[in-house]
């Protein structure tokens, strides 16, 4: 336990600050014999280490003097021109460099878009389990929430349209709506293209902007990964946010924005405060691999392992878990998320998993007010096949248990 010596000088924003649950499970598991379900890392298996090795030689050979010296605060111009192409892989055209944005990571892209757009108090909505990090960002901003709720095929959107209604007849405006519209964190849905039109529609009608986090966009393994809903913007009210971490190595801390000039314009004036940029040589290195079709060579075989893994982790699932509980059947992504009989407290029963030897994420941090008490966020994408197993074997055991 650390001693409270300093936190009479802490600011209010930082007292404010929650730690990641992921990452005190994270220090409690290092170093034990315990099977992690906890993490969201990738199989490191997927990292194309000799292709980075040959394209750092090349970038140090060739362009050392600007990927080791500072840089434009938006990104590298050859990088920004290689994400107007690999957007246009995933549906979204008509789009220039202007349009495009680098962030340290998709994490940075969220704690930028969030701190430009959102006051304390104003009405932001989010679906109802949402991805940890980003709720933990908007927490800070202490907004006024109003939760949408997962359904099988993705947020519920008439109970949406419900309350974006109730709020206008109280003369309340929304102003944006964080969404993960493809193999959501923790969710594992989908949401169809109907979905994501009628989102986009109430947005107009309505008036608010969206953030949308297509993380896994490109790790869809079974089906088509639909187009995002920024595919689909004519009005530029759309932010997207990509990430290199799925497709390439998260230790590049590699991400982007796509978005209207004007908000560009924004982020921009945000991150000088931040960090001046994103670092040169990752963001050169980066580019190369897209110009070198290493990452649209990689992904297939990114997705192969992932279905192979979500499969073994569904089958142990449907044979070690009570038949009253229900889980997601996602068609991406790295996580299975499952719904327990009411009695489960996954926190309390967290200590107890742990000490058997198997980790998970209790599905309440994925809440913003922290209900979903009987849920839990499952890891297939970094385990070993039979370390999946073995954890669901054992985790089936202990919910069985406290069941009894
Ligand atoms: N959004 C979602 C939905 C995520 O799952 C993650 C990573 N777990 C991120 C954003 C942030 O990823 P990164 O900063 O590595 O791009």
């Amino acid at each position: 336990m650390l001693m409270a010596k300093w936190s009479k000088f802490l600011s209010k924003d930082t007292a404010l600050l929650k730690t990641s649950e992921i990452r005190d499970l994270l220090k409690l598991t290092e170093g034990k014999n315990v099977i992690s379900l906890a993490g969201g890392l990738p199989d490191p298996s997927t990292f194309p280490a000799e292709d980075i090795k040959n394209i750092t030689d090349y970038v140090l050979q060739n362009y050392a003097s600007r990927a080791l010296q500072y840089s434009a605060t938006a990104g590298i111009p050859e990088l920004r021109k290689e994400l107007v192409n690999l957007s246009s892989q995933r549906g979204i055209t008509g789009i220039n460099e202007n349009n495009i944005f680098v962030t340290v990571g998709s994490q940075e892209a969220l704690f930028i878009l969030f701190n430009i757009f959102v006051d304390p108090g104003d009405h932001v909505f989010v679906e109802m389990p949402s991805y940890l990090a980003a709720l933990n960002i908007l927490r800070a901003r202490n907004p006024q929430f109003h939760g949408i709720p997962l359904t099988e095929k993705g947020p519920d959107l008439d109970k949406f349209e419900e309350e974006l209604r109730r709020l206008k007849a109280e003369g309340k405006s929304p102003k944006l709506l964080y969404i993960i519209p493809t193999a959501q964190n923790p969710g594992g849905t989908t949401l169809d293209m109907e979905g994501r039109k009628r989102v986009l529609e109430l947005a107009s009608q309505y008036d608010f902007l969206i953030v949308e986090d297509d993380a896994y966009g490109f790790l869809v393994f079974e089906g088509e990964s639909p187009a995002p809903i920024k595919a689909l913007d004519k009005e530029g009210r759309v932010i997207y946010t990509g990430t290199f971490s799925k497709i390439l190595a998260p230790g590049f801390r590699l991400g982007w924005i796509v978005a209207d000039e004007e908000i560009i314009h924004n982020v921009e004036l945000y991150k000088q405060n931040v960090d001046l940029h994103t670092p040169s040589f990752t963001q050169f290195i980066a580019a190369e691999a897209i110009k070198r079709n290493v990452i649209q060579n990689n992904i297939p075989k990114v997705r192969q392992l992932y279905r192979e893994k979500r499969d073994v982790m569904l089958q142990a699932i449907e044979e070690y878990f009570p038949k009253d509980a229900s889980w997601s059947k996602p068609v991406g992504g790295m996580f299975v998320f499952a719904w327990l009989p009411e009695k489960i407290d996954a926190l309390n029963m967290l200590p107890k998993a742990l000490e058997r030897g198997v980790a998970y994420v209790p599905g309440s941090s994925f809440y913003y007010d922290y209900s979903g008490r009987n849920t839990m966020r499952l890891n297939f994408s970094f385990p070993p096949k039979e370390k999946l197993v073995e954890g669901i074997r054992i985790l089936g055991q202990v919910i069985k248990e406290e069941l009894a």
